[in-house]
C-alpha cells in the first residue's frame, strides 16, 4: 500500500538511484536516503576532468550521449537543471583491423557494383525492419519486458508523442524478442541491419547478436532512436553525463550518502528494512519501510537476506565485461575524429579496440581519446584484463596512434541481461512477480536495458506503480 510517509532506503546513486529518488520527491516523498558506495554520484556516467594544455575539460569514461528519444534523462535533466544543448558534435570514421580508413556505407568511395547492390539491400532491410517493427511487432517500443515472454506488452511508451504513458496489450509475435537477434534477423529476413545496428550495439558494449535476445537490441535501438544514430543527431553534454545527476541530486530533498556503501539487508517478519551502512563512521543499522535496488540484483544476495526465489533468479543474471582506457598521445600524434573498427566487432577478436572516441573537436590530434574492448562472450573462454589492454593498445597503434598513457582505465559490470533460454522462460515475468515481496523493489539496468535512458524510466515505472 502506498503511502508518501514512507521512509525508503535506495541502494546506489548512479541514474537509477538519483531517478528513483526524484520521481518519489516529485510523488510526495519526503523520507527517503540514497547510499552510494563512492565518493560522486552518477554511476557508469563518470566524467573526469582532465587538463589539456592547461584547459581542464570533461570526458568520458562511461555514458557518453543519448537521442531524442532520452524522455526520462529530459525529466532528469530538466530538475536539475542540466542541458544536452551545449555537448560537443559526434564525429566518426571507419576502419579495418589493420586498422586502413574504409568507407563501408558511402557508395562512391571504393566503388563497385556489389557494393552498390549491398547497399540497396541493406537500405530496403532497414526500412523493412521499421515496418514489421511498427506492425508484426507493435508494441515492443515500451520500456522492460514485462510479458514478452508470453506475447504481451506492459509499460511505459517509447513512442514520440505518447511517450512515458501507460500502455498495454496482447501481441502474440512479440515471443520472437527472446530469440538472439542475429536469429531474429535471419525470420524476418532483415540480416542485412545487422552490419549496421552493430556499431551501436556490440560497439557500445552490449554484446553480440548470437547471445543476445532481440529484446535488449530492439527496445534500446528502436527504429527512432536507430536512426538518430545512423544520422548522428545526438546528445551529448558538455560537463559531461555525471553532471545531469550531479546537478538532479543537489536539487534533492537529501541528496545521496557518498562513501556510504550498504553491507547488509534484513528484512525479519515485522515488515520492516534493516539496512546496514558502512561509512566513513564506521557501520550503523537504519530502518525503513521500503527498499529500491538499483544496484545489480546477481550481487544482491552476497549481502542481503535473499530468499531462495530470488538467489535462483537472480543466479541467471550475464553481464558483459566492458573495458575502457582514456589513451593520451604524444603532442599532436592522436586521432582527430571518432573511429570504428568494424572488424573487431565480432566474437573471434575478443579483447580488440572496437571504438574510440574522440571529444573535442578543437583540441585536434591532441585530445585523449577513449578506447573500448568487450573480453566476453556467451560460449568462448573470456580474454584476461592485461591481454586486452596490451591489444587494445596495439590496435590504436595500427590506426597510427601509439598510446603514450593511460589516464584513466576500467572494467564495467556491463549491460545486466538474461539469455535467450531464460528470456523465454518468463524470467522477467517472474522478476515482476517478486516486486515488492518484504517491501522490496528492484530497479536499475537489468529492468529493461543498460543504458541511462531505460534505467531512468525503469525507475519511474516502479515508483508510479509501487509507491
Ligand atoms: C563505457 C560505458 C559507456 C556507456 N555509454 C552509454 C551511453 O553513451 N549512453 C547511455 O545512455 N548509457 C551508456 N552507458 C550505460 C549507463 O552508464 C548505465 O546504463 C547507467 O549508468 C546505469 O545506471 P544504474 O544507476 O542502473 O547503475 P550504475 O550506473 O552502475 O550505478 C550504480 C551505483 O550503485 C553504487 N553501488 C553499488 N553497490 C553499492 C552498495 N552495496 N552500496 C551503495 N552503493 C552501491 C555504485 O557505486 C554506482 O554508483 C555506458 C556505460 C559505460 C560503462
Amino acid at each position: 500500500m502506498a503511502n508518501v510517509n514512507d521512509r525508503v532506503c535506495i541502494i546506489g546513486g548512479g541514474p537509477a538511484g538519483i531517478s528513483a529518488a526524484m520521481y518519489l520527491q516529485k510523488k510526495g516523498y519526503q523520507n527517503y536516503e540514497i547510499y552510494e558506495k563512492l565518493n560522486k554520484v552518477g554511476g557508469k556516467a563518470y566524467s573526469p576532468r582532465i587538463s589539456v594544455n592547461g584547459e581542464e575539460r570533461t570526458y568520458e569514461t562511461g555514458a557518453i550521449m543519448g537521442a531524442k528519444t532520452y524522455y526520462a534523462v529530459h525529466e532528469v535533466e530538466e530538475f536539475g537543471g542540466a542541458t544536452h544543448e551545449d555537448g560537443p558534435n559526434m564525429r566518426r570514421m571507419y576502419r579495418n583491423s589493420k586498422g586502413q580508413e574504409i568507407f563501408p556505407f558511402d557508395p562512391k568511395k571504393d566503388f563497385s557494383p556489389k557494393k552498390l547492390l549491398d547497399l540497396i539491400k541493406l537500405k530496403k532491410q532497414m526500412k523493412k525492419l521499421v515496418e514489421i517493427m511498427n506492425t508484426k511487432y507493435r508494441g515492443y517500443d515500451c520500456y522492460g519486458h514485462i510479458g514478452v515472454a508470453n506475447g504481451r506488452y506492459y509499460g511505459l511508451s517509447k513512442m514520440e508523442g505518447n511517450a512515458l504513458q501507460h500502455i498495454e496489450g496482447v501481441n502474440p509475435n512479440l515471443k520472437d524478442l527472446a530469440l538472439p537477434f542475429d536469429e531474429f534477423c535471419r525470420i524476418n529476413g532483415v540480416e542485412e541491419v545487422m552490419k549496421i545496428w552493430i556499431g551501436p550495439y556490440t560497439s557500445f558494449g552490449y554484446g553480440y547478436f548470437d547471445e543476445i535476445p532481440a529484446a535488449y537490441v530492439m527496445k534500446y535501438l528502436d527504429t527512432t532512436t536507430a536512426i538518430e544514430f545512423v544520422a548522428m543527431r545526438l546528445w551529448t553534454w558538455k560537463e559531461g553525463t555525471q553532471s545531469i545527476y550531479e546537478k538532479a541530486n543537489e536539487k534533492l530533498l537529501h541528496p545521496a550518502h557518498l562513501n556510504h556503501e550498504v553491507v547488509k539487508v534484513e528484512r525479519p517478519a515485522d515488515g520492516k528494512v534493516y539496512v546496514t551502512v558502512k561509512g566513513p563512521e564506521g557501520e550503523k543499522v537504519e530502518e525503513f519501510d521500503k527498499l529500491i535496488v538499483t544496484t545489480p540484483l546477481d550481487y544482491f544476495k552476497n549481502y542481503a537476506d535473499a530468499r531462495e526465489d530470488e538467489k535462483e533468479l537472480f543466479s541467471k543474471i550475464i553481464h558483459e565485461k566492458y573495458v575502457d582506457f582514456i589513451a593520451k598521445f604524444d603532442e599532436n600524434a592522436g586521432p582527430t575524429i571518432s573511429g570504428y573498427i568494424f572488424d573487431n566487432m565480432v566474437p573471434e577478436r575478443l579483447g580488440h579496440a572496437m571504438v574510440y572516441y574522440h571529444r573535442w573537436e578543437d583540441q585536434k590530434a591532441n585530445c585523449p581519446s577513449t578506447v573500448y574492448a568487450l573480453r566476453n562472450h556467451l560460449g568462448s573462454k573470456d580474454v584476461t584484463y592485461d591481454y586486452t589492454i596490451r591489444t587494445m593498445e596495439k590496435d590504436m597503434a595500427l590506426c597510427g596512434f601509439p598510446v603514450k598513457e593511460r589516464l584513466y582505465e576500467q572494467e564495467s559490470y556491463y549491460c545486466p541481461h538474461v539469455s535467450p533460454y531464460d528470456y523465454a522462460d518468463g524470467w522477467y515475468d517472474k522478476l515482476e512477480a517478486m516486486q515488492g515481496k518484504q517491501n522490496t523493489f528492484y530497479a536499475g539496468e537489468i529492468i529493461s536495458f543498460g543504458d541511462m535512458e531505460d534505467t531512468c524510466a525503469a525507475s519511474k515505472d516502479i515508483v508510479e506503480r509501487f509507491f
